[in-house]
Order: C-alpha cells, then sequence, then structure tokens
C-alpha cells in the first residue's frame, strides 16, 4: 500500500502494515519462527549493527509482530509501535524506557488497578516517586507537579465510574512541567479517540481488551514517536524481552480489521442499555459518557467520537441488592474482563476494588451497591431482559 497519509481510517485498519511475501498470500502470514537466517557473515553483521534494516531474532523482529505495529500506528497516528506481551508489559516498557532513580511520576487514581500496583509497589522500590491525583482535577495535576516530574499517567474513561479528562489541557500541562503524558487507551480505541493528536507523548494499549475483541489472547503495545517509541521502547523490549508472540500478533492484526465496526456497535448497544438503566427506579446512578447526565458528556462528546462500551450504575440496596442483579443473570458473563463480544458484568467493590480499604473506595466513588457492565455485541434487548431479572 502506497502512503498511509492517503488513507482513511478503516482502509488502514484493514491494510496498513502488510508486506506480501513472495508467495501472493492475499491474508497475513504467521511467522512462526525464533530467528533468522543470513546470506553471508557480512550481512549477519551489518543486520545485527542496524547498517541494514531487517529481521534478526523473533524478541525484537518479527514480520507478523511488525505488521501489527505498523497497523496500529497508523491507526493511533504514532510514527512508531512497539507490540508487548501484555497491557502490563506495554506500561512497564514505556516506564522503563522514559523513567530513572529520581525521577517523579503522577498517575490519576482511578486507573486499572495493577498499574496502581505497579506504580506504587514496584517503580517506587527502584526509586521513582509516585503521587496520585484526582483524573478530572486539572489545578490538582498542576499543583503535583514537581521539578522532576518526567511522566503524567491517565486512563481515559476511567474504570469503572467513566470520568474524561481533557487531554489536550493534560498535555499542555505535562509539557509545560517538562514531563510527558502517556494515555491508556483501552476503553476508546483508536476507533474512538486518538490521543496523540490531541498531544499525548505515549498510547497505551492492551490489546487484549477490544483490539482483540473476542477474549483470545493476552498482549499489549506502547505507540508514540520514532525517538521514544520506535528507539526506547523498542530498545527496552529488545533487552528485557516482554515479547509479542507472532501468533497472538496475528490474532490482534485480524482483530483491528474489525475495530471500528465492532466499536460502532459496542457503543450503540451501550447507550441503549445506559438509557433504560437510567429510568428504572431500582438504580440510583447511571454512569455512562454517553448520557447528558454524564458530567463529562460534552468533552466526550467533543474528544471522542464514540461513548463507548462500558458503563456502570448504582443499584439502591448496596451490596446484596447489587450482587442479586449479577446472580440472577442467565446470559451476560460474571467476568471482570472487557472488551468483549460477549457482555460482562462485574461488581467492583469486591472484586476489581476489592484490595482497597473502605475509605479508598469511598475516595474513589466505588459503592457498594455499583455494578460494571462491559456491553457487547448480543442484541440490546437480551443483555436489557438479563439485567432487569435482578432489579424485580
Ligand atoms: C486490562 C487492562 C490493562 C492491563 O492489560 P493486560 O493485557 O491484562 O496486561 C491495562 N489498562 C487497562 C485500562 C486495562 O483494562
Amino acid at each position: 500500500m502506497d502512503s498511509y497519509d492517503n488513507y482513511d481510517f478503516d482502509t488502514l485498519a484493514v491494510r496498513a502494515g502488510q508486506v506480501r511475501t513472495g508467495e501472493g498470500e492475499h491474508s497475513e502470514p504467521i511467522f512462526t519462527t525464533s530467528s533468522f537466517a543470513f546470506g553471508s557473515a557480512a550481512e549477519a553483521a551489518a543486520r545485527f549493527s542496524g547498517e541494514i534494516p531487517g529481521n534478526i531474532y523473533s524478541r525484537f523482529t518479527n514480520p507478523t509482530v511488525r505488521t501489527f505495529q505498523d497497523r496500529l500506528a497508523a491507526l493511533e497516528g504514532g510514527e512508531a509501535c512497539v507490540a508487548t506481551a501484555s497491557g502490563m508489559a506495554a506500561i512497564l516498557a514505556a516506564c522503563m524506557a522514559t523513567l530513572q532513580h529520581g525521577d517523579h511520576l503522577i498517575c490519576s487514581r482511578s486507573v486499572f488497578g495493577t498499574t496502581t500496583v505497579l506504580f506504587d509497589r514496584y517503580l517506587r522500590r527502584f526509586g521513582i516517586e509516585v503521587d496520585f491525583v484526582n483524573l478530572c482535577d486539572l489545578d490538582g495535576w498542576r499543583v503535583a507537579l514537581r521539578p522532576n516530574t518526567r511522566m503524567l499517567f491517565v486512563e481515559t474513561p476511567s474504570n469503572p465510574l467513566t470520568e474524561i479528562v481533557d487531554i489536550a489541557a493534560l498535555a499542555e500541562i505535562a509539557h509545560a512541567g517538562g514531563a510527558l503524558l502517556a494515555v491508556d487507551n483501552c476503553f476508546c480505541t483508536p476507533a474512538l479517540q486518538r490521543p496523540l493528536a490531541l498531544g499525548a507523548d505515549l498510547v497505551i494499549h492492551s490489546a487484549t481488551k477490544y483490539l482483540d475483541g473476542q477474549g483470545r489472547a493476552v498482549g499489549g503495545a506502547v505507540v508514540g514517536g520514532a525517538e521514544i517509541v520506535g528507539k526506547e521502547v523498542f530498545g527496552v523490549l529488545r533487552t528485557a524481552g516482554p515479547t509479542m508472540s507472532p501468533f497472538n500478533a496475528w490474532i490482534f492484526l485480524k482483530g483491528l480489521e474489525t475495530l471500528s465496526l465492532r466499536m460502532r456497535a459496542h457503543c450503540a448497544n451501550a447507550l441503549r442499555v445506559a438509557q433504560w438503566l437510567a429510568e428504572q427506579p431500582q438504580i440510583e446512578q447511571v454512569y455512562y459518557p454517553g448520557l447528558d447526565t454524564h458530567p463529562q458528556h460534552m468533552l466526550a462528546g467533543s474528544q471522542q467520537s464514540g461513548y463507548g462500551g462500558i458503563l456502570s450504575f448504582v443499584v439502591r440496596g448496596g451490596q446484596p441488592a447489587a450482587w442479586r442483579v449479577v446472580d440472577a443473570t442467565r446470559m451476560i458473563s460474571i467476568t471482570a474482563n472487557l472488551g468483549d463480544t460477549k457482555t460482562t458484568i462485574t461488581h467492583p467493590g469486591t472484586t476489581t476494588h476489592g484490595r482497597l480499604s473502605p475509605q479508598q473506595r469511598a475516595e474513589t466513588g466505588i459503592s457498594d451497591g455499583l455494578l460494571r457492565v462491559a456491553v457487547g455485541l448480543e442484541s440490546a434487548d437480551d443483555i436489557i431482559a438479563d439485567l432487569a431479572r435482578g432489579l424485580g
């Protein structure tokens, strides 16, 4: 394919990154080989030194993985992408590539629980200072900046309350303080939100979620500039080795081809479920950016091209009432995973956020009656009927 600049998102999702071999295969092949052979000693030396590009060893160069990386980079509008073994490996690689002993990292309080543990427990061990702030409070971010602040890290929309931060405004704050802005774009995917175009420096993905979209494999990616991702993050991957396997890269590659179709369908289904929930007397509150009662509804409309597939809601009657809704479902899967064709339901207070103290849960708005639903691609009527069973 010629320059990516000439093509729309949906075309890039299907075509970008593919390089046909001499076999003329139409679909992308899986290169299950650990290493690659060279034509001569001189060629081997030139490849290893980087003098000529090409495949060396699948810890850091594999054609199937490269096709996935090039396609995702095109979709995010980034110069470079590095695929990783998991979403957490992507976050770790981004931190290892950009932070060192004595640096300061600021993270929003409402991020994926394991991300909090990675920063709070493990990065601190290596002499990195970590602070957590309220996602939506821009002044809070400004106040938390220090001379040694090197990275601001956010997820937007957040999990499970779907709070949204103004990425462009936060990028300005980060850059004024000499720091990078990293955005975990897991909930929106590039089909709905492109953080790099809004000023972010790094985009993080758990490919496990919507990029695959069918719950088959664990993987991740970092997307950004040629220097920071193409050289620095790539260097960490090459050396430390939390690499994506060619087979998983192929699964994610095929996932990308239907990403925007799936995201549109997730958004449409989630809006229907959210609107229905908002009308139920047993529901105290619904959190979904597509409802005009959402505090950042306008911002979501300007920053995102869709409101996403995740919503949460508070059932009157606390934990017993919330658990009744979960246990009355017959079709929806009771699991903390998200981004799947199959709708999932979880009670954050006793699962994903169960390790927090009651006070921490109150601070982050995780009430006892809160349930999170990742709306899948089944019929919206069936999803609604399944949720209705436990609300009687
Ligand atoms: C799942 C998830 C991760 C971690 O990804 P893994 O692939 O499970 O390692 C990071 N961020 C968000 C927002 C997630 O939902």
